[in-house]
């Protein structure tokens, strides 16, 4: 049984109130988090706003060693972070050990980037006069992070936010609010100066709004659902402060007429299932083209039907449970929207029979047939192991199917055909196209964000992260 704290001011400080965790696993408590208020929000965003000026006048350098402490640190204890997380939002034990070295890989990489250069150098018109470009830090910001990823995603926030020199306040989703303290233990390890990271835990609902209405915070970037981040991002604008939303997608996978079968039920299962589908770049809609959709769904529901579903500490495990019992009951809504609407369940659609994970929130592997453009499995986020399958007529028709969709994050496409892989890269309203390869997994120094409805066409990780957390200082000196 763990109970939270929140870091505020070089403290983990004890609150009076405290929410349940509850493992998807088996249905037990885990651990308390904090129910933190307005007290606390105003605390952290004062701390953050004292350390600001000596945190952002030290070398980039010098703070690029406090991250590399961080990361070896969060090396250390790896498997320790990786299985509290595990209890508490189910991923499988292997991929969360993953997620955390990606982590560790994302602070060393920040780490190294307070050596390279910021700037350019601009000829002048006159040639008295010098003239460049040069990133300051923004201020305290604010960064709000959901429970998928619930060590890689804050700290793809983190790194960046610290080496261009800003103060942070974190919040994270309350289901990940116990790996986001075991996270916070180890960063306040690396010994920051105090005030320069600060963690509150409490409902997004309410620290949400106080967070980013808050007057010291100078930008604020969130991930999490479109339908909260369009509200941060009104509260942001209405105090022209920077924001950054990275929101949901539907992504689609596209198998063309030319693909390689069996490599693409591989790679589209990986997509679909890793992770139980809580991706935001999770494989949802898999577009094929007539001439193989009969021979491609058999493959697919022969393999799917085959996967393994259990604990996630189970390294034979490949679908674990889902993050919660309530997002469990949300899938299960989906399935049955899905049916009412005439789309037909291979197979899946139901918990597992298996006695053992009967406390758990699990669901199995699900694929649709028969699934329109139109309806709700084909439109809406399902955020679970569910596939839905939709059958195009041709190149165009496919093309047309992955761009009828608010969302824009991430789309890929198996094909033998360089011209098709082409059209498909141009014609795509992804932010994030890939050609033969799974719709997620990104890495961690390319660009991340989505297009239309995924995002606030900001771009996350590697250099892009520079735009978000500095302003552009244009210099000229004249003598
Ligand atoms: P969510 O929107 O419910 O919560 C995200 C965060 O916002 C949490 O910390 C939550 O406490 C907080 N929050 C809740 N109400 C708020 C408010 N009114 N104001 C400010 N903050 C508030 O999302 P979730 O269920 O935690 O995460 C799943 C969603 O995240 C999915 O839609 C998924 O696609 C998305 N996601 C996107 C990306 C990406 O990079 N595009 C990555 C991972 C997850």
């Amino acid at each position: 049984m763990i109970t939270a704290k929140n870091y505020i001011d070089g403290n983990f400080e004890e609150t009076r109130e405290f929410t349940n965790i509850v493992s998807p696993l088996d249905g037990e408590v885990i651990g308390n988090v904090p129910q933190s208020g307005e007290a606390e929000i105003e605390s952290a965003v004062t701390a953050a706003e004292a350390a600001f000026p000596s945190w952002s006048d030290l070398a980039p350098a010098a703070r690029g060693a406090y991250l590399q402490k961080a990361a070896s640190l969060i090396e250390q204890h790896a498997e320790q972070l990786a299985l509290i997380a595990m209890k508490e939002m189910g991923k499988p034990l292997a991929e969360m050990k993953g997620e955390v070295m990606r982590g560790v890989n994302i602070l060393r990489y920040y780490a190294v980037e307070g050596w390279h250069a910021n700037g350019d150098v601009i000829p002048a018109s006159d040639a008295k006069t010098f003239q460049y470009t040069t990133k300051v830090p923004v201020g305290p910001v604010a960064l709000i992070t959901p429970w998928n990823f619930p060590v890689a995603i804050p700290l793809w926030k983190i790194a960046p936010a610290l080496i261009y020199g800003n103060t942070i306040v974190w919040k994270a989703a309350e289901q990940s609010s116990l790996s986001g303290y075991e996270l916070m233990k180890l960063l306040a390890e690396a010994g920051f100066p105090k005030g320069v990271i600060n963690y509150v835990s409490g409902r997004g609902s309410k620290l949400g709004p106080l967070l980013v209405e808050a007057a010291a915070i100078q930008a604020v970037s969130f991930t999490g659902s479109d339908v909260v981040g369009r509200d941060v991002a009104v509260r942001a604008t209405k105090r022209g402060i920077k924001f950054q939303t990275e929101m949901g997608g539907k992504n689609a996978l596209i198998v063309a007429d030319d693909a390689d079968l069996d490599l693409t039920v591989d790679v589209t299962i990986s997509g679909a299932m890793r992770s139980a589908g809580q991706k935001c770049t999770a494989t949802s809609r898999v577009i094929v083209d007539a001439t193989v959709y009969e021979e491609f769904k058999q493959k697919l529901v022969d393999k799917v039907q085959a996967l393994r579903v259990g604990q996630p500490h189970d390294p034979a495990t490949y679908v674990g449970p889902v993050s919660s019992h309530r997002q469990r009951d949300s899938i299960m809504d989906f399935i049955q929207k899905g049916t009412a609407e005439g789309a037909t369940v291979l197979i899946g659609g139901r918990a597992p029979d298996d006695e053992t994970l009967s406390k758990g929130a699990y669901v199995l592997p699900t694929i649709f047939d028969g699934v329109h453009r139109t309806m709700t499995i084909a439109q809406e986020e399902i955020f679970g192991p569910v596939i839905a399958l939709l059958k195009a007529d041709d190149f165009n028709d496919a093309i047309d199917i992955l761009n009828d969709s608010r969302y824009g994050l991430s789309a890929s496409i198996f094909t033998k055909s360089l011209q098709k892989a082409f059209e498909f890269v141009k014609r795509a309203e992804v932010g994030m196209v890939r050609v033969n390869a799974e719709t997620a997994g990104v890495e961690l120094h390319a660009p991340f964000g989505g297009m239309k409805g995924s995002s606030s066409h900001t771009r996350e990780q590697g250099r892009a992260a520079m735009e978000f957390y500095t302003h552009t200082k244009t210099v000229s000196i004249t003598t």
